[in-house]
């Protein structure tokens, strides 16, 4: 093999790892919004549920107090009932506190029917606040473990970035462009292989010179459908045979 493909393949190993590490850094971001969005989401579910406790305590004040004006009602028209000496105006009044009565026995129904739902609603917050406090300590943890690994990556990534460095330095300047022009455009795969007589970047079946040629390490040879730069090995020949 060509000392210069050898390096190429060095760098290029280097460059996929860098590819990846950066691929990796680039889902932290989306997964500590994902994590954060869990846990606001369990949050103002728990908000939901102490809202409706509420709501509701509201409308059965309001029904109490309701019921209260009624009850006064009903004890102004007995004094005046006790008052007065007519006897269409006692019989209007006796009207009067029955239909007071009865919307004092609804309102108390409505009560009990909206104590119950406070109940039902008081239950459901005692869930929801143990599912955020649950979603909370599994997203702190998970946020952590994030922030370690995305610290890690950098670490990785600078090392990777300095190695690399170094041996493209080894590299002449024409063929150093020439494989990272190849880099960029072929996905990290610049240099391949020939396997079975196949260009291992595009499968192109190859003519049998330019097989010959790549064992010949004279010159670098390119694959003349896709570019990428070819190497041969003896291993190739035998994972023909297989
Ligand atoms: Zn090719």
């Amino acid at each position: 093999m060509l000392e210069v493909i050898e390096k190429l393949l060095l760098l290029q190993d280097r460059d996929r790892k860098i590819l990846r590490t950066e691929e990796e850094l680039a889902h932290i971001e989306p997964e500590r919004k994902a994590l954060q969005e869990k846990a606001s989401s369990t949050q103002s579910g728990l908000e939901n549920a102490k809202l409706k406790v509420k709501q509701l305590e509201t409308e059965r004040k309001r029904l109490e107090l309701e019921a209260e004006t009624l009850k006064t009602k009903i004890e102004k028209y007995s004094i005046q009932q006790f008052e007065t000496k007519k006897n269409e105006e006692f019989r209007a009044l006796t009207k009067e506190i029955d239909n007071c009565k009865a919307a004092v026995i609804k309102l108390d129904d409505q009560q009990i029917e909206l104590m119950e739902q406070i109940e039902a609603a008081q239950k459901e917050v005692a869930t929801a606040s143990k599912v955020a406090a649950d979603a909370k300590k599994l997203v702190d943890d998970q946020l952590t473990q994030l922030a370690a690994r995305e610290t890690n990556l950098d670490k990785e990534l600078e090392q990777l970035t300095a190695n690399r460095e170094e041996l493209a330095a080894h590299v002449d300047d024409s063929t150093r462009a020439r494989y990272e022009r190849l880099l960029k455009h072929k996905g990290g795969s610049a240099v391949v292989g020939i396997q079975h007589g196949v260009c291992g970047g595009c499968r192109l079946k190859f003519p049998p010179q330019i097989v010959l040629s790549c064992k010949q390490d004279q010159e670098i040879v390119t694959c003349p459908n896709c570019g990428r730069i070819l190497y041969y090995t003896k291993d190739m020949d035998l994972a023909v045979s297989d």
